[in-house]
């Protein structure tokens, strides 16, 4: 087995893969307009731009990066990956290739009539975005969203036994209203809710930062209702843990406040095929034309660890949609 490993220690033992750049959402934080979004109950199909991965081709990378750095878990994105056609059969070939801890990151939008099948498929665990119970809170920042699909879908996904967490990027003046109301929400549910940070991606790169809303500013109005006490952080885990009395536990993603470069083991492939070593450098690299060689993909992996960040995210021009988060 090739080591792959940097000076930090660090190695690739989770990989995100973005399956495709549609969404059906227009999220503020995610996309600059709403022009972009898919239409509503269209499930597209799968080669939705000119360089687009078919299941083999995904299947083939995944098996080969898998071979040599002996993958934990696969987490699949987009876009919104529920608008994936061929989603179940690509999740049965990554059991077959030998991955069991498979996990999907979604908007919700699908996920009634989906749950069943991703659970049969083999799916593990799910994290859904949801960034308001109030309503019109949620239409206002998804621009497209539907919320009584996506608590319906919430709900379907509990009842299948798939493991749930919420995921609420929180800002300044748009949302913070909601991070009571979410914590309460998740706790009747018996799941955690994390509040992210708001990351400097794509549209928001190079913007001001008067929406973000920090970590500090989340535990102190969650401290003005309920006593809150940390929970020990697990290696290479991007949230931190706290519980606030009462089966109520929450984590919060402070890429700004409380960076996480330090343990990451990270590796991202959009739906080309470019794999990026680091969120934070949108250099990324075709690692096909190497997947039959494996001291040149050994060689091609160890350049993309080297772009991983020290310390902290710097921001990037990928955009969530494109990469996934
Ligand atoms: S910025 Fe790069 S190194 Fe830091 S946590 Fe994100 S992906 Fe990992």
């Amino acid at each position: 087995m090739y080591r792959i490993e940097d000076h930090m220690g660090r190695r690739f033992e989770k990989l995100r893969v973005s399956l495709l750049n549609t969404c059906n959402f227009s999220c503020t934080y995610c996309v600059s307009d709403s022009t972009t979004a898919a239409p509503q109950g269209i499930a597209l199909a799968p080669a939705t731009h000119e360089e687009q991965l078919d299941t083999n081709e995904f299947a083939a990378l995944i098996a080969a990066v898998h071979e040599l750095c002996n993958l934990k878990s696969i987490r699949l994105t987009g876009g919104e990956p529920l608008l994936y056609m061929n989603l179940m059969p690509l999740i049965e070939k990554i059991k077959l290739i030998g991955i069991d801890d498979i996990r999907l990151t979604t908007n919700g939008y699908y996920l009634k009539q989906t749950a069943r099948q991703l659970k049969e498929s083999g799916l593990q665990s799910i994290n859904i975005s949801l960034d308001a119970i109030d309503t019109v809170l949620m239409k206002t920042i998804a621009r497209h969203a539907n919320p009584q699909k996506v608590f319906e879908g919430i709900e379907t996904a509990l009842q299948e036994g798939l493991h749930v967490k919420l995921n609420a990027v929180i800002m300044r003046g748009q949302n913070e209203s909601q991070i009571i109301p979410l914590l309460e929400y998740a706790a009747k549910l018996g799941i955690k809710v994390r509040y992210l940070e708001l990351m400097k991606m794509g549209h928001l790169h190079n913007g001001q930062n008067e929406l973000f809303f920090s970590e500090q500013e989340i535990l102190e109005t969650i401290s003005r209702k309920y006593p809150i006490r940390r929970l020990d952080r697990t290696a290479s885990e991007t949230a931190r843990y706290w519980s606030a009395g009462d089966d109520r536990v929450f984590g919060i993603i402070a890429n700004e406040s409380t960076p996480f470069c330090h343990d990451c083991n990270r590796l991202r492939m959009d739906s080309r095929g470019y794999f990026f070593g680091c969120l934070s450098n949108a250099n990324g690299e075709k690692l096909a034309p190497y997947i039959h060689d494996q001291e040149s993909l050994t060689k091609k992996l160890r350049q993309l660890l080297l772009l991983k960040q020290p310390v902290k995210f710097h921001g990037s021009s990928l955009s969530m949609r494109n990469i996934g988060g």
